[in-house]
């Protein structure tokens, strides 16, 4: 029986729950388990559909359905966020725990982990005291076959009266037999197979003390240090000397390999588009498009569009993979650990670290991400904060500027090198503005002391490198680019317009620049950047390719092709060192875009709160600017 990927109709994957059949006889699975056991791979691997996985606790915060085929069998899956127990009061748990007692699905499927079998099947006792149509899948059988660990499946399913079948999810194994047990836990497939039945435990027995009793002797351990390569590596990257260091290494490793590997496409890409530019404007004139329209469609949009994809797309192809590796590895939730102390002296939850890592990929993810923190008071924190942590959409604005001015406009190995160290640099300050505005937040308006939480530390896992650049290129990158490009190009066209009409004897851009030239001036910036701030609200990576096109309107046109001709537009245009690192400043401490504003609207119920979120980092992005402004100019003034 070969298994199909439908899914059509359920192309996207569906945050609610109103559950969408295709077909009466379509059978509703929950996809129920503790946090990290492969909820997500067992229902990417039957749905194909590209669930955000990764070797972490508390990644899935939201209710996702899918559909899948197996054979004449349809299966609507939701994969809910997972949880130890269904007493709980954390909001993504509480999401699990509301479906899988609403008694929407047919069947509940409960994902454990073959490795710690008896911590995953408490949840399972607790699920089949409120239903007994349920499926046990015993995932990552492959692991605990690398563990030397045998676990006896038929015996488990004896005792448990339900359906147990053990799946390699990452590899397909077992999926088909999955189906079929589904089938048969619904009623539909009788295979004469006689269970001695669940024996309900007594009330409060449930979960771990009845976990140990079912599983005792079906477990065999061949190999007891099976968890000691695991203890040596955690010796090394949580130990209280090499934690630190090791971290630093790391992210400057990550940006390094971005800076230096994304440079020469970068600039392939630049030329192939100044080239094609020439040909389109040819191919305009040529179909005797107007001087006016095709003025705006090519030094309107499709500057602005070129620049995003020539600048933004080799970074984003590099660095998403490469965190998608230290995510799937397992030593994302290692860094959560070493900063947990840092956390707590700024009277905040070590979990917001996880959150901010997040944030690296987008904001409004990292945002959502906050859910995982179980104290409101802390929850608020991190979502405040989390807009200092650049997101993909402001790297590359970093790292543009960084290559121009302080890298001398090429990337060799020596100037990458440097560019990563400044980099680092300005995440590290991200990072210390994070204590900062936490720790001050905890003192005032949001005081309080640091709640106690459990942070689970995964087994270190070999992450699937080939699968890992695929998906990153294809969900996040493409996704991340498709969503600048469809805010560029408007942008484009509108700042085409605001740079050619006129009102009076100048541009609307002039007029709007000039409006404020003081305000940003005191900010060591120009009007036409903090404009193009304020126009780059709708998504941050158009900030630079709007500053380009005011430059570029206000004089003759030239190719933007290579680095060094941009850094002499931008000199022309006044800027200086100071200017640059102003910019980069800004771009790091401002206002978070218009889709975290809106997530954070949503996610906090307040308008109150998300006021708060725009204004802290947008205050605190003018003070640092200014600071910044005025000690150089008191120094220059000294010397
Ligand atoms: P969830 O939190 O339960 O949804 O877990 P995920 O689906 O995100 O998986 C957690 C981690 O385990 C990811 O790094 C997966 O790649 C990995 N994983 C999932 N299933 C398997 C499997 O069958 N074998 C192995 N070796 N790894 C797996």
């Amino acid at each position: 029986m070969a298994l199909s990927h439908v899914s059509a109709g359920l192309d996207a994957a569906d945050c609610g729950l109103e559950i969408k059949k295709k077909k009466d006889s379509d059978l509703i699975v929950a996809l129920a388990g503790n946090p990290n056991v492969g909820k997500s791979t067992v229902f990417n691997a039957l749905t194909g559909l590209h669930q955000h996985t990764g070797n972490w606790a508390g990644k899935t915060v939201t209710n996702t359905q899918g559909y899948a085929s197996s054979g004449q069998q349809g299966y609507v899956l939701v994969d809910i966020p997972g949880c130890y127990s269904l007493h709980t009061n954390s909001a993504e748990e509480e999401a699990a725990r509301d479906f899988i007692c609403s008694g929407a699905a047919d069947v509940v499927a409960v994902v454990c982990d073959a490795v710690c079998l008896e911590r995953s099947i408490g949840l399972a006792l607790q699920i089949l005291e409120l239903t007994e149509r349920v499926v046990v899948c015993v995932n990552l059988m492959d692991e605990a076959q690398k563990k030397h660990i045998h676990i006896d499946l038929e015996g488990l399913q004896e005792r448990l009266g339900v359906p147990v079948v053990g799946t390699a999810a990452r590899k397909g194994t077992g999926l088909e037999r999955f189906c079929r047990a589904i089938d048969e836990a619904a009623g539909r497939r009788d295979n004469g197979r006689k269970g001695r039945g669940y024996r309900k435990p007594e009330a409060g027995i449930a979960g771990g003390d009845g976990a140990s009793e079912l599983c005792s002797g079906l477990i065999t351990y061949e190999d007891s240090g099976y968890l000691e390569p695991d203890r040596k590596k955690d010796r090394i990257l949580t130990g209280k000397r090499t934690a630190v260091p090791i971290m630093f290494l790391f992210l400057l490793g990550t940006f390094w390999l971005t800076i230096a590997g994304a440079n020469y496409p970068s600039e392939l890409l630049r030329s192939f588009f100044s080239f094609l530019e020439g040909k389109l404007m040819e191919g305009l004139i040529w179909a005797g498009a107007p001087e006016p329209l095709r003025e705006m469609l090519i030094y309107g949009i499709y500057r602005v569009v070129a620049w995003i994809v020539a600048v933004m797309l080799p970074p984003m192809a590099i660095f998403f993979p490469l965190f998608t590796i230290m995510e799937d590895s397992g030593y994302l939730p290692r860094v959560a650990f070493n900063m947990d102390k840092c956390f707590r002296k700024c009277h905040a939850c070590g979990k917001q670290s996880l959150t901010m890592a997040m944030g690296f990929g987008c904001n409004a993810a990292g945002v959502v991400g906050c859910r995982i923190i179980d104290s409101p008071r802390e929850r608020l924190v991190a979502i405040i904060t989390n807009s200092f942590v650049p997101c993909n959409g402001r790297f590359p604005t970093l790292i543009a500027i960084i290559v121009m001015f302080f890298a001398g406009g090429t990337a060799g190995a020596g100037t990458s090198v440097v560019s990563a160290l400044i980099l680092a640099g300005f995440v590290m300050l991200g990072i210390g503005m994070t204590f900062l505005v936490s720790w001050l937040l905890s003192v005032t308006v949001l005081k309080g002391v640091p709640s106690s939480f459990v942070l689970e530390l995964p087994p270190y896992r070999r992450p699937q490198i080939g699968r890992v650049i695929v998906r990153s290129v294809c969900d996040r990158t493409v996704f991340v680019l498709g969503r600048a490009v469809a805010a560029a190009a408007p942008a484009g066209a509108v700042l085409w317009l605001f740079a050619n009409v006129r009102i009076g004897d100048m541009t609307i851009l002039a007029h709007l620049a000039e409006a404020l030239q003081p305000f940003a001036a005191l900010l060591g910036l120009d009007g036409v950047i903090l404009l193009a701030f304020i126009l780059g609200m709708p998504a941050n990576e158009i900030v630079v390719p709007v500053i380009i096109m005011a430059y570029l309107a206000q004089r003759t046109l030239v190719e933007i092709s290579d680095n060094a001709v941009l850094k002499q537009l931008l000199t022309d245009n006044g800027w200086t060192w100071t200017t640059a690192v102003s910019t980069m400043l800004f771009s790091l401490i401002h206002w978070p875009c218009a889709t975290t504003c809106l997530t954070i609207r949503k996610e906090t119920g307040s308008l109150k709160w998300t006021l708060v979120s725009i204004l802290v980092p947008a205050v605190l992005g003018c003070a640092v600017c200014m600071f910044f402004h005025f000690t150089v100019e008191c120094i220059s003034a000294l010397l």
